[in-house]
């Protein structure tokens, strides 16, 4: 036949492939979260992430030296404590769990850039990411305690603060603390639009923060809204945010295009607990190839537009890269 165009002619061989590919994936892209919990040996498997663990301050170093050896350059921490009260503060308090593990994180593997999620959910006893008044989630109040958290895992040594609670105005209140005390040099990645989706089902079994009452509908987005999220985003980085974040990834691709296409900071993308476990479970069931499935899935996050994506095949991901 004599075909005009004949596009398979660059899909021949692994070279030719390679040649013309438009997206990649490095290790420099990933970010591992890690769960810290008090105590010390502790490394309890979380039922729905396989391959995820609740880990104490001396097993989150040496999850951190492996990360480093991998390749991958950050993890982020969040914090289960031992005891949850109404006004989180387990979250701002100096010697909390998260801020420990930062000094030991940072004593140990140095050059790994450490960042901290900064919200109440984990320290509330109610499972909110804020102050409950009348029945919801006060704004204001919640900002200023926010504040003090973010504040604290500075003093610790944290390398980078990432706020995920959805309240308005918090990058703008972050940003002026952390000038006005000597932390001018410390970025904030601001998961700027953050769906209120049930992919973070796992999550919530992993960080112990399940709502007590209703959910998070009236401070994380509705999944139906784009031209909202782009808002949010433009928002935050009018505010001072030197990282944005979609979250989730992967029933948002659209999302993260539509973000890319606007703005220039850094983009980073949440493949969040859902993701993985679906993932993860199918595989285990022999339904899928895990491996070629969880590849696929993180380079179309990266196609979609996301300049980093935290994940929790970051390890799986780097060894299968290196
Ligand atoms: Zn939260």
């Amino acid at each position: 036949m004599n075909l005009k165009h004949r596009p398979r002619r660059m899909r021949r061989t692994e070279n030719l492939r390679r040649m013309t590919r438009e997206t990649h994936l490095s290790p420099d892209q990933l970010i591992y979260p890690l769960f810290a919990v008090p105590g010390e040996g502790v490394k309890k498997e979380v039922v729905s992430m396989p391959g995820v663990f609740q880990l104490s301050v001396d097993e989150i170093v040496k999850e951190c030296e492996q990360v480093a050896a991998l390749g991958i350059p950050g993890v982020i921490l969040f914090g289960i404590p031992d005891e949850k009260d109404a006004h989180g503060s387990g979250a701002y308090d100096d010697n909390g769990i998260v801020q420990q593990s930062v000094r030991a994180v940072k004593a140990a593997v140095p050059d790994l850039v450490v960042i901290t999620d900064v919200c109440l959910c984990e320290y509330t006893d109610h499972g909110h990411c804020g102050v409950i008044e009348d029945g919801d989630v006060a704004n204001d109040p919640t900002v200023e305690l926010l504040v003090r958290e973010a504040l604290s895992h500075a003093r610790a040594g944290a390398d980078m603060v990432a706020p995920s609670d959805m309240m308005d105005g918090r990058v703008a209140a972050i940003r002026g603390a952390l000038d006005g005390n000597g932390f001018e040099h410390l970025p904030l990645m601001s998961y700027s639009t953050k769906f209120a989706s049930a992919y973070y089902g796992p999550f919530r079994d992993a960080a112990e923060s399940v709502p007590q009452f209703g959910d998070r509908r009236s401070y994380q987005m509705d999944p139906a809204n784009a031209r909202e999220a782009v808002r949010e985003t433009l928002i935050d980085i009018e505010e001072g945010a030197d990282l944005v974040m979609v979250k989730p990834a992967l029933a948002y691709l659209d999302i993260l295009h539509a973000i890319r296409e606007r703005v220039d900071v850094p983009l980073a993308a949440y493949n969040v607990s859902g993701e993985y476990a679906m993932i993860k479970g199918a595989a285990e069931r022999g339904w899928v190839d895990g491996d070629r499935v969880m590849m696929e899935t993180l380079t179309a996050i990266r196609r979609a537009g996301a300049d980093l994506i935290l994940t929790y095949f970051a390890k799986d991901a780097a060894r299968l890269l290196a």
